[in-house]
């Protein structure tokens, strides 16, 4: 089988459909290769462990009150086009649903009520920190939730060029 050329310049429900392509005709075979399988759930626990850190260190509860009391979430309309087919396709093989549609026509099209629906976000959107988060959080929990990032990027990337060098030696023409 044919692989269909996706690019990062594509319109984000082009890259979902081509995601969701991939999913079906390959997701249960990617899951069935064991260094896929153990990044998959390598990356959920290392999501897990920093969003928990980000928990406790307040970073949600700030963010939240931001979005919902003070219309200032950072998540805009746009920020949808740093993803490519291949970070939505590992977002199904974890099991998440991407939307239809965009909720909000000021919003990023991942963000839903209840934040961003993503599990495998792009560096940019685990990264970011805005300036009100480092003037109210210590130094010193801004670094472990760093380090924590830092390890979910790095599954990530391994995933993200694994995920492509076996699928495109599944459909070389
Ligand atoms: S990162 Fe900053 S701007 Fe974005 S939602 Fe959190 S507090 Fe608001
Ligand atoms: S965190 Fe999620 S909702 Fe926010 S910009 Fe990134 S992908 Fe969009």
């Amino acid at each position: 089988m044919i692989l269909d050329k996706t690019s990062l310049s594509d319109p984000v429900e082009k890259k979902i459909a081509w995601a969701r392509g991939c999913h079906e005709n390959f997701g249960e075979a990617l899951l069935k290769e064991e260094r896929i399988s153990r990044l998959v759930l390598d990356l959920k626990a290392a999501v897990y462990t920093s969003r928990r850190e980000m928990a406790l260190t307040g970073v949600v509860d700030i963010c939240r009150r931001c979005d919902r009391e003070e219309g200032g979430s950072c998540c805009g309309a746009g920020l949808e086009n740093r993803y490519d087919g291949w970070m939505l396709l590992i977002n199904l093989l974890m099991g998440v649903r991407l939307p239809e549609t965009r909720a909000g026509e000021k919003d990023c099209f991942f963000l839903s009520k209840n934040g961003c629906i993503l599990t495998a976000r792009h560096v940019i959107c685990i990264n970011y920190l805005c300036e009100r988060i480092t003037r109210l959080i210590e130094p010193g929990a801004i670094r472990a939730m760093r380090d924590m990032e830092g390890r979910e990027i790095n599954i990530l990337f391994f995933l993200h060029e694994e995920m492509k060098r076996v699928l495109r030696r599944w459909t070389r023409p």
